[in-house]
């Protein structure tokens, strides 16, 4: 037995006496109402099939069902034998105590039985009705909530005065008592569909539901040979106020930023939320995009006020179309995703479009990412060394150790395309360290077997994470434990970390200056770094980017900030390194402008330890 059935056949209701024939009738009618719940038919078809099986217990009456509002009063839910104009005449009777049967059952939570109505006061303010009718007696049962509260009522009026005997006193009651249940029923499945398609904290629909609006959408658009548009939100640094002010704050903002979305956006769209600081809003007319992001960031602009606290939220949009971004919903809401993940990318507060080149990058990013984490352990990485030649003496005079990585998924990956994504990830600190006791495990032999009057240097690559705190002193303590002197060994870090995060890794720069290791510039030229901090941080080397040697024959500007930064170099008693150098041209310039090493194609390409060749150079 289930529970409906069980909830049926342990009804709290009185228990008359009954002969067998009317305890039968009884549960012929529990059955058949039964049957019709749970093979799900809706409510208004099972009340009127109730209604009549009363009925047809008992001659020349009507069976009615009646509800009490939210506003008070009481309207006909069913009374399928009662004409319109009848139940328009029922509607909003008041439950009282001169309510009628009806109102007298709701109002006082009890069964009233009315013999004749127009003998009976507490027929007051229904006379009219029964007498239009040609009613007498009305017998009325509340029907209760699953508290007790009475919430409607189940009535059988005659057309004839009389008084109800056991049996009909216990068909009301189980009649009325199976209404409850019933509404009980419909009550939670319409919760638990809500639940199954809205976000509970918003009430916005949610990802599921947005999926069938979605589809609905291509559905429309197929058929009319329109567009639509999916704009992905996603607020800005919202963790962090979540970290910061707690979950309680976080849901309260969340609520006020859903309300002030759904007040922007009005009829235009749909919003829904997919996840917890997420939201996509569906655009029919895709012309409107750009215009609703920007409402949207309008709306953002005033500070969001919550207690004591006021908070400036942004948010990063990203908008995919259809049909031109992808036909089913999954891909659209994949591509306005990765539109917004670029929005975000350049310094979020914007709005991006999907354009194909996005989608594959983020693949790759993902990929990587995800193939990165194994890398080491499985031993995908290798070294390779680009020599490093002096512009007077035409010789080597080092080494610049480079990583590279050899996924078996994606074949060998550029440090370009993977060093930024261990960067965010916090890999390249256990990368670095590799990087660091390979080369340096890997050169100590060549340190070895060349002259010792001749200076070999070898550069290694570190990024900005591999300076803070204790890493430092990882690697410094794998550089004491290696045979090559330290003063042979330099550390490259970027122009752009030195002009943003010198500061708070100032004392780890001091530690490898005092440890002797040497300190250079990569990338110098294009990041604006301050001349204090080469100074400061006694900066042994300065290497000149690339992308201003490429044009130093051509462009007249590249060539004036080369041989700028070669003089400031030599000012401040740093070597330079042009870097990138690819044809005997830029060789012979930069030998003109006193440029002290040259390193690039043109001597030689970054190659694997055996077949590297110093001296033959
Ligand atoms: P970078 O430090 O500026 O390294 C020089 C890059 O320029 C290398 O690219 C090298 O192969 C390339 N190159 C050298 N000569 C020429 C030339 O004549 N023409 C052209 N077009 N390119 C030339 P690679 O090896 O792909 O490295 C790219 C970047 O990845 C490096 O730039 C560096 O920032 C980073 N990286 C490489 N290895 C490591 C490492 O072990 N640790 C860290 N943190 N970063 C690394
Ligand atoms: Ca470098
Ligand atoms: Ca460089």
């Amino acid at each position: 037995m289930n529970r409906l059935h069980e909830h049926f056949f342990q009804s709290p209701v009185p228990d008359y006496h009954l002969s067998l024939d009317e305890q039968q009738a009884i549960l012929d009618i529990q059955h058949s109402i039964l049957e019709m719940v749970v093979s799900n038919r809706p409510d208004q078809e099972v009340f009127a099939e109730l209604c009549l099986m009363a009925e047809s217990l008992l001659s020349n009456a009507v069976a009615s069902i009646m509800m009490r509002q939210p506003e008070g009063y009481m309207d006909v839910l069913c009374a399928p034998s009662v004409p319109p104009a009848g139940q328009e005449l029922l509607n909003g009777l008041v439950p009282s105590p001169v309510g009628g049967s009806c109102g007298n059952a709701v109002f006082c939570n009890e069964p009233i039985f009315v013999i004749d109505a127009a003998k009976d006061d507490r027929c007051g303010d229904t006379r009219d009705v029964f007498k239009e009718f040609g009613l007498s007696a009305c017998w009325s049962t509340p029907i209760r909530d699953p508290e007790g509260r009475s919430i409607g009522s189940f009535a059988l009026s005659s057309f004839e005065i009389r008084k109800p005997g056991s049996f009909h006193k216990q068909l009301l009651a189980i009649a009325a008592h199976m209404v409850g249940i019933i509404l009980q029923r419909s009550e939670q499945q319409k919760k638990l569909e809500f639940m199954a398609f809205n976000d509970p904290l918003t009430g916005l629909a949610n990802r599921t539901s947005l999926f069938s609006q979605i589809e609905a959408a291509i559905h429309t658009s197929r058929a009319n040979m329109s567009s639509f548009s999916l704009l992905f939100l996603d607020l800005d640094r919202f963790k962090n106020l979540n970290d910061t002010f707690g979950h309680t704050v976080g849901d309260e903002v969340l609520t006020i930023i859903s309300n002030r979305l759904k007040e922007t956006l009005g009829q235009r769209a749909v919003l829904s939320r997919v996840g917890g600081d997420e939201f996509v809003v569906l655009i029919q007319d895709d012309s409107e995009a750009a215009h609703i992001a920007s409402l949207i960031t309008a709306s953002l602009k005033q500070p969001i006020i919550y207690r004591s606290h006021s908070f400036k939220i942004d948010c990063s949009m990203g908008v995919a179309s259809y049909p031109a971004d992808g036909d089913t919903a999954e891909e659209l809401l994949k591509n306005a995703d990765t539109a917004m993940y670029h929005a975000k990318k350049r310094g979020g507060n914007k709005a991006s479009f999907y354009e194909p080149a996005l989608s594959k990058k983020a693949e790759q990013a993902f990929n990587i990412e995800h193939d990165l984490h194994n890398a080491l352990l499985n031993n995908e990485f290798q070294l390779v060394y680009q020599t490093q030649i002096d512009c007077q003496t035409n010789k080597p005079i080092g080494v610049e150790a480079l990583i590279r990585w050899h996924s078996p998924d994606s074949g060998l990956v550029s440090p370009a395309d993977f060093i930024p994504i261990a960067e965010e990830t916090g890999l390249i600190v256990p990368i670095g360290e590799w990087v660091v006791q390979e080369a340096l495990q890997q050169m100590e032999p060549i340190f070895h077997s060349i002259d010792t009057d001749t200076p070999l240097n070898l550069s290694i690559n570190v990024s900005g994470a591999q300076l803070n705190g204790e890493h430092v002193d990882s690697i410094l303590a794998l550089i004491n434990q290696s045979a090559i002197p330290n003063h042979c060994i330099e550390l490259e870090i970027t122009e752009t970390f030195l002009v943003q995060e010198a500061e708070s890794s100032a004392v780890q720069l001091k530690k490898i200056r005092e440890a002797g290791v040497k300190l250079a510039i990569d990338d110098f030229g294009i990041g604006y770094s301050s001349l204090a901090y080469l100074k400061r941080f006694k900066v042994n080397t300065l290497k000149i980017d690339r992308m201003l040697i490429n044009d130093i024959n051509t462009d007249a500007d590249d060539r004036a900030i080369s041989q700028a930064v070669i003089a400031l170099g030599h000012s401040l008693g740093l070597q330079v390194v042009a870097e990138g150098v690819e044809t005997a041209e830029q060789a012979e310039s930069l030998k003109q402008m006193g440029c002290d090493i040259w390193q690039g194609f043109y001597f030689s390409k970054p190659v694997p330890l055996d077949s590297l060749r110093l001296k033959t150079l």
